[in-house]
C-alpha cells in the first residue's frame, strides 16, 4: 500500500514536470521569416536577404548577401568599398558573422577586401579559429580566392585630406557615414544568424578596432532566444559586452523592446556625462519575431522586412 503510494506521488510530479518542462518549449512554431538591419541603407541590404528568406533559404545566407549591398556600394562612406579610411588615409575595416549553431567567424583591420564580411564566414568555415586581425587577415582572404583592390574611392580620399586640415577626431552622432550595417536574421526554419561589417569610426587611429567584429559587443545569436546588434561608438558597446547583454536580457524575459533599452541605460549609467554627446544604438529580435530598439540619441533609424513589414524604415525611441 505504502509503496504504491509512492510510487504514485513519484509517477505525479515526474507527470507534472514533464508538463512544466512542455510548457517552456512547446511554444508556437513561428515559420515567417524577419530580417532587420541599422539605418536606412538597411532597407537596400534586406531586400537581397529576403530573396533568399522568401524561398525557405538559411538565415546565414541571407545576411551574408544582405550585409554585401552596402559593402559593395562605393557611395557607403562607412562600409566596405569607399569607407571613410583611417588618420593614416587607410580603409581597414572590421565584420562579423554568427550562425544557429553558435559558429562565429570575425575579421578586424582587414585592408583592400571589399567583402569582410566573407572573409569572416570563411574564417568561421575554414579555420579552428574565430577572429583574423590586419596582415593576417588579408593574407587569409588572399589565400582564399579574394581580390586585393583599392577601397579609397576619390570621394573619401577628398574627404580625408579635408579632416587633415583640423585632423580632429570626434565622432558625429548620426551622420550616415560613419555607420555600420549589424543585420540580424529569422529564416523558415526559425533559425536565428546575424552580420556586422563596418569601416568603424572614420579618421580612427591606424589599427583601432570598435565593437563591430567583436561577437559579444557588435552582434550576438543565440538560436533558443534570439540576436542582436549595435552601432554607434564602439568602445561604449565592448564596455558592457552590449548585444551579449541585449540577448541576455531577453533570456530573462525581456521583449527585445525592453532588453535594448536596459543596455542603452547601462551605457548611461556607466558613463552620465558622454552619454549625452554620443550615439550608441541597439536593435533586437527575439525567437517570436519580436523586433526591439533603442538608441541614446534621437535618429537611430533601422529596415524591417517581413511578411507583415514589406522593408519599412522605422526611428528608434531614445534615451535624450
Ligand atoms: N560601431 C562602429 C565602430 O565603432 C561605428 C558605427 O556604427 O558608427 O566601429
Amino acid at each position: 500500500m505504502k509503496t504504491s503510494r509512492r510510487k504514485f506521488i513519484q509517477t505525479s510530479a515526474a507527470i507534472a514536470s514533464l508538463a512544466s518542462v512542455n510548457k517552456i518549449f512547446a511554444q508556437p512554431k513561428i515559420t515567417k521569416p524577419i530580417v532587420v538591419s541599422t539605418w536606412n541603407f538597411g532597407v537596400g541590404a534586406n531586400a537581397e536577404a529576403w530573396k533568399i528568406l522568401a524561398k525557405n533559404g538559411r538565415a546565414l545566407d541571407a545576411v551574408e548577401a544582405g550585409v554585401q549591398v552596402p559593402e559593395g556600394d562605393p557611395k557607403e562612406t562607412s562600409v566596405g568599398l569607399g569607407g571613410l579610411p583611417d588618420r593614416d588615409g587607410r580603409v581597414t575595416l572590421d565584420a562579423c558573422i554568427m550562425d544557429e549553431n553558435a559558429n562565429i567567424g570575425s575579421v578586424a583591420c582587414l585592408e583592400h577586401i571589399v567583402h569582410p564580411i566573407s572573409v569572416a564566414r570563411k574564417v568561421m568555415e575554414k579555420t579552428p579559429h574565430v577572429m583574423l586581425v590586419g596582415d593576417g587577415a588579408l593574407q587569409f582572404a588572399l589565400a582564399n580566392g579574394f581580390k586585393k583592390e583599392k577601397l579609397l574611392t576619390p570621394e573619401s580620399e577628398k574627404a580625408w585630406k579635408e579632416w587633415l586640415k583640423t585632423a580632429k577626431y570626434k565622432p558625429i552622432a548620426n551622420i550616415e557615414n560613419h555607420d555600420t550595417i549589424g543585420m540580424i536574421a529569422m529564416d523558415a526554419n526559425q533559425n536565428l544568424s546575424g552580420a556586422c561589417t563596418t569601416s568603424g569610426m572614420a579618421y580612427k587611429l591606424h589599427g583601432r578596432v570598435g565593437d563591430s567584429p567583436i561577437i559579444g559587443a557588435g552582434l550576438f545569436v543565440d538560436n533558443e532566444i534570439g540576436a542582436a546588434t549595435s552601432t554607434g561608438v564602439g568602445e561604449e558597446v565592448i564596455r558592457i559586452c552590449g548585444s551579449h547583454l541585449v540577448v541576455e536580457l531577453m533570456r530573462q524575459g525581456n521583449s527585445p523592446q525592453e532588453a535594448c533599452e536596459l543596455a542603452v541605460k547601462r551605457i548611461v549609467k556607466n558613463q552620465p556625462a558622454k552619454s549625452k554627446e554620443i550615439q550608441v544604438g541597439f536593435l533586437a529580435i527575439n525567437k517570436n519575431g519580436e523586433v526591439g530598439a533603442y538608441a541614446l540619441l534621437k535618429g537611430f533609424t533601422y529596415a524591417v522586412y517581413s511578411d507583415e513589414i514589406p522593408n519599412k524604415i522605422f526611428e528608434a525611441k531614445s534615451y535624450y
